[in-house]
């Protein structure tokens, strides 16, 4: 029996070439996973695919290649992320739903021969298609045209372009959360930032996770050195012992308020800062960290003696009011009684008992705006609510307004307003006030136009009331709600007012629980606008 061998020379080729095989297969894996590594460091949607795409072509020999991806629902979204050749172009079949419902059952890359002569003749041959696929679902799909047989496509091929697919999917889908988490965290930024108080949080290790620009003020720390850095290290000794300690009692359960130490900020200024604590913990309720509020306690006590003080004031000015208004009201009683015998007094005297009259009323009508504002003020006033027609008040309050007015009075009603709701003793106070302006400052007459309207869902009443008078700056007109303001100009110093009306008229409109505004352009006239809400029976305001 002879048994043929292969001569032994051969046998070494055929090993030598197989090791060599292995090698560059093993050379081919290891370029293939170094590229996928790079694709894992992108956090950019459209930079990820263009190295998968990269990737794949050179694997597949792809001449052409384009991505689709799957939007909300089912829709197709193409983004911009082709590349075909223009000798291809119109060439390609259309891309559609049935290819990614192909996907959403197959999950992995294959490969399909072309049939269509144009693009044979274009040696297009093959049409590959890589399922992109996250954890979740099928994300879209890579496609790819090239001008490989298809035989010549290995499964291990295939299996390394599944790979690029999911490592493709799971990157994309990391780089939509990394782009959220990046907003949550700008958003959080933002919050910090605008919080009027220092703020500064460590973790259980003692570092600086986080602070606001109050705190790198307050402390003197630059953020960019001090983040991750131990507290103890980036602060100085006396603040670092402070905290120290707040963070031992914090711990132990007893979160601080107002903490109070004295601080200097820079060379010279001495702060008493009062400080509070709390716990932060994570989602699992296990403790993170530490926040720590550090503010100004001397800024702070000034404002509350601010608030103080404006109260003291409102009392003040309610009590000197109240005294006023007995002797006030005996002086124009005497005046009242003198007028009945004017004649019998000297032109003189009667030009006196004239001055008592108008002053006595000027004084009466600041003493009433005084103490109406400072009811308001105090809160302690409820609304009267009682159905009514906003129209009907207002032509009352026209009626009586008229006759000593220069201007020509318009009214505008919707003939179908409801009966609403509403105190009509201060919504009538608010129409007077604002029509009697209307006609005060305009003092070269004119047209005002008055409209009760009601807003399109029926659900509010609008009074407007614009007159072609002296105009209010642009400048002042945000202050002219302030109590005492009057517009500083030589068209309104000759005009009487005390500067209360508005602000009593806002208060009340404020109560309804509606909104009041104005516009005015200097020279050309002002409109003054109210709305309030249809406030339901047995609301308590
Ligand atoms: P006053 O008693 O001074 O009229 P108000 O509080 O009613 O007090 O108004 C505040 C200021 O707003 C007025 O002094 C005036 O300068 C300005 N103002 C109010 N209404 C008008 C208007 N219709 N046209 C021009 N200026 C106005």
């Amino acid at each position: 029996m002879s048994i043929e061998r292969e001569p032994k020379s051969s046998n070494t080729e055929k090993l030598r070439l197989e090791k060599a095989e292995i090698r560059r297969s093993f050379e081919v894996y290891r370029q293939f996973h170094q590229r996928l590594e790079r694709i894992q460091g992108l956090r950019n949607r459209a930079e990820i695919f263009r190295h998968a795409r990269e990737i794949a072509s050179r694997m597949v020999g792809g001449i052409a290649s384009q991505v689709i991806l799957r939007g909300e629902l089912t829709t197709l979204e193409i983004p911009n992320l082709e590349e075909v050749p223009s000798h291809l172009e119109g060439l390609l079949p259309e891309l559609g739903e049935d290819l990614i419902e192909w996907a959403v059952q197959n999950r992995t890359a294959s490969s399909l021969p072309i049939d269509e002569p144009e693009l044979i003749e274009k040696e297009v041959h093959t049409q590959v298609i890589v399922p992109i696929v996250s954890h979740s679902n099928v994300q879209g799909l890579m496609v790819l045209w090239s001008r490989s047989e298809i035989s010549t496509l290995s499964h291990i091929e295939l299996d390394m372009l599944s790979t690029l697919g999911r490592v493709v999917g799971i990157q994309v889908e990391n780089a939509t959360l990394y782009a959220e988490v990046q907003e949550i965290g700008s958003l959080l930024d933002n919050v910090l930032e605008s919080i009027p108080y220092a703020v500064l949080v460590t973790n259980l290790d003692d570092q600086i996770v986080t602070m606001n620009s109050n705190a790198e003020f307050m402390f003197d720390l630059r953020r960019f050195f001090t983040l991750q850095e131990k507290y103890q290290r980036a602060m100085s000794p006396e603040v670092a012992a402070v905290f120290g300690k707040l963070v031992i009692s914090t711990l132990k359960g007893e979160e601080q308020f107002d903490y109070e130490f004295q601080h200097r900020i820079g060379d010279r200024t001495d702060i008493l800062i009062g400080i509070s604590t709390s716990i932060v913990y994570d989602r699992k309720n296990n403790p993170t960290g530490i926040v720590f509020i550090c503010r100004d306690l001397a800024l702070s006590r000034e404002v509350q003696k601010l608030r103080e003080l404006d109260v003291m004031k409102t009392e003040f000015l309610h009590t000197v009011s109240h005294e006023l208004k007995t002797p006030l009201t005996a002086i124009m009683g005497g005046a009242e009684v003198l007028q009945y015998d004017l004649e019998s007094f000297s032109p003189d005297n009667q030009e006196i008992i004239q001055i008592i009259q108008e002053g006595g009323h000027r004084l009466h009508s600041l003493i009433t705006d005084l103490l109406d504002l400072s009811r308001l003020e105090s809160g302690n006033v409820d609304l009267a609510l009682s159905r009514g027609k906003i129209s009907d008040l207002v032509q009352d309050s026209m009626r009586i307004l008229d006759p000593g007015t220069e201007c020509k009075l318009c009214f505008q009603c919707d003939e179908n307003e409801p009966s609403f709701l509403f105190d009509h003793e201060k919504i009538r106070q608010v129409v007077d006030n604002l029509i009697s302006n209307a006609t005060k400052y305009s003092p070269d007459g004119g047209t005002i136009q008055i409209r009760v309207y009601l807003s399109e869902d029926n659900e509010r009443v609008h009074f407007e009331v614009a007159d072609e008078g002296i105009g209010i700056p642009p400048d002042q007109i945000h202050q002219i709600w302030n109590k005492f303001y009057r517009v500083d100009s030589s068209s309104t110093s000759e005009i009487e007012g005390t500067g209360l009306g508005l602000s009593i008229t806002k208060h009340i409109i404020d109560m309804h629980q509606g909104h009041i505004q104005a516009t005015s352009q200097p020279g050309a006239g002002s409109t003054f606008m109210f709305w309030i809400p249809h406030i339901q029976e047995g609301t308590i305001l």
